[in-house]
C-alpha cells in the first residue's frame, strides 16, 4: 500500500495531526497498539489558561485556546459524538499576598481574556475552603478523551485507515524519499508513540523526563459545578462523581497504583473542600513531559521522511490542536514551525550522541 503519511500512536497527538493530514486530502494510515501504556486514555483532559502555583497565563495561551474551541468543536461534528465540557475552573487563593499578586496582573490584557471575575472573599456557592477568595476562569473545561478517542478510532477504522497492533522499527527501511515498512511504503511516517518514544531508535536522543501521574475517582454527596484547582484539580463528571488529580513523580516509572498516592490525593481533597467522600477508582500513567517543557516536533536531522509529534507533557489537550495544524502546514506548504517547538532546537544532542 502506498501512503503519504504513516502515523504511529493514536493518542490525542496522533488523532489530532491524522485528523489535519485528512483535512488536506493526504493518504494515511495510523498504526496504534491498543495494549500500549496510553496518558491520552488516562489524562482528565483538562484545559486551562491559568496554572500553576504563581497563576500565569499558559504559554502560548492567545493562540491555543481559541483554536482549540475551534477544532475540538469541528471533531464534534464530524464524529457526532459530544466530548467537549467548556466548564470554568475556581482557583482559590492561598493567602493575601496571592490575592495581591493576582490584582496586580487582573487587567493585564494578557489575563483578561480568561478571567470570568476574582473574588475578594470566601465564595458559598462553592463547598471550598477559600478564606482569601479566588479567580473564576474562562475559556476553561475538559475533553472526555475516552470518548473522543474512541469515536475517532471508530471513524478511522470505517475509513480503513487504522491497524490495531505493534509497530517494530526494527523492520523499518528508510531510503532518501520514503521508507517502507513490511507491506507499505510512505512519504513520511511521524511517530506520536507518547512515553514509548524511550525506545524509539530515532529518536531517544531528545532529551525527555517522563513524570508518572495518579488520579482517584471519588463520590460524593456533594454538588460542584465547576472544576476546582488548587493543589489538585476537582473535576465534576456528574452524578456527584468527581476526578482528582494529580500526583507528579519523576523518579518511579512504574505503571502501578500506589497508596501514597491515594492518601495524598484524599488528604488535598480534604483540605481544599472539607467534603464527605469515597474513593471509587484510582488511574494511573506516564506523561510525555520534555526538559524545557516545549513538545517535540519537526524532522529527523538525518533521515527526512522520520518526523515526531510528541511531548506535549502536562498540556496534551491544548497543544495537541495548534501544533498539529502548525506541523502540518510546516509539511505540505513550507511554513515555519515556531523555534520553541521544533526539535532543530536539539540536533546538537543527536550528532553528540
Ligand atoms: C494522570 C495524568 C493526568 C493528565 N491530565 C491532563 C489534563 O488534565 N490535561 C492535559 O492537557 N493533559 C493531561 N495529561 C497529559 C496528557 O495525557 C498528555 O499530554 C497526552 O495524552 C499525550 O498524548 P500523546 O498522544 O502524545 O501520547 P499517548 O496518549 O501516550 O499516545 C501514544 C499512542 O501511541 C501508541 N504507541 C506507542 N508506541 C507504539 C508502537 N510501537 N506501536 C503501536 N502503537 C504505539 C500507544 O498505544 C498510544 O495509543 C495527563 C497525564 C496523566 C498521566
Amino acid at each position: 500500500m502506498n501512503l503519504d503519511y504513516l502515523i504511529i500512536g493514536q493518542g490525542i497527538s496522533g488523532s489530532l495531526l491524522a485528523y489535519h493530514l485528512i483535512k488536506y486530502q493526504k493518504k494515511i494510515l495510523v498504526i496504534d497498539d491498543p495494549k500500549s501504556n496510553v496518558s491520552s486514555s488516562v489524562a482528565a483532559g483538562i484545559y486551562n489558561p491559568i496554572t500553576g502555583r504563581r497563576l500565569v497565563r499558559t504559554w502560548n495561551a492567545h493562540h491555543l485556546f481559541p483554536f482549540l474551541k475551534k477544532e475540538y468543536g469541528e471533531l464534534e461534528n464530524i464524529l457526532s459524538a459530544k466530548f467537549m465540557h467548556p466548564v470554568n475552573i475556581y482557583r482559590p487563593f492561598t493567602s493575601i499576598a496571592e490575592q495581591n499578586d493576582w490584582m496586580a496582573k487582573a487587567n493585564d490584557p494578557m489575563y483578561r481574556p480568561f478571567v470570568v471575575e476574582t473574588k475578594i472573599g470566601s465564595d458559598e456557592t462553592y463547598p471550598v475552603n477559600d478564606p482569601f477568595g479566588g479567580v473564576v476562569i474562562d475559556q476553561s473545561g475538559y475533553i472526555d478523551l475516552p470518548k473522543f478517542l474512541g469515536s475517532f478510532c471508530q471513524y478511522l477504522t470505517n475509513e480503513s485507515r487504522l491497524r490495531e497492533e505493534y509497530f517494530d522499527d526494527n523492520d523499518l527501511e528508510i531510503h532518501q524519499h520514503q521508507v517502507k515498512y513490511r507491506d507499505l511504503v510512505t512519504k513520511k511516517i511521524i511517530f506520536c508513540d507518547g512515553t514509548h518514544i524511550k525506545s524509539n531508535q530515532y529518536f531517544n536522543w531528545l532529551p525527555f523526563r517522563l513524570v508518572k501521574g495518579e488520579l482517584i475517582d471519588l463520590k460524593s454527596d456533594v454538588a460542584i459545578d465547576n472544576i476546582i484547582i488548587r493543589g489538585i484539580f476537582v473535576l465534576p463528571l456528574g452524578s456527584n462523581f468527581y476526578r482528582v488529580g494529580a500526583t507528579y513523580d519523576w523518579e518511579n516509572q512504574l505503571l502501578k497504583t500506589t497508596d501514597e498516592a491515594k492518601t495524598d490525593l484524599g488528604q488535598k481533597f480534604e483540605e481544599l473542600t472539607s467534603v464527605p467522600y469515597e474513593v471509587v477508582g484510582q488511574q494511573v500513567g506516564i506523561r510525555p513531559t520534555t526538559k524545557d517543557r516545549r513538545p517535540f516536533i519537526g524532522l529527523h536531522p538525518k533521515f527526512e521522511p522520520i518526523g515526531i509529534f510528541n511531548g506535549l507533557g502536562t498540556k496534551g489537550i491544548s497543544l495537541a490542536p495548534y501544533y498539529a495544524n502548525q506541523f502540518v502546514e510546516y509539511l505540505e506548504n513550507g511554513r515555519e514551525l515556531d523555534s520553541e517547538v521544533n526539535i532543530a532546537r536539539y540536533f546538537s544532542l543527536y550528532y553528540l550522541k
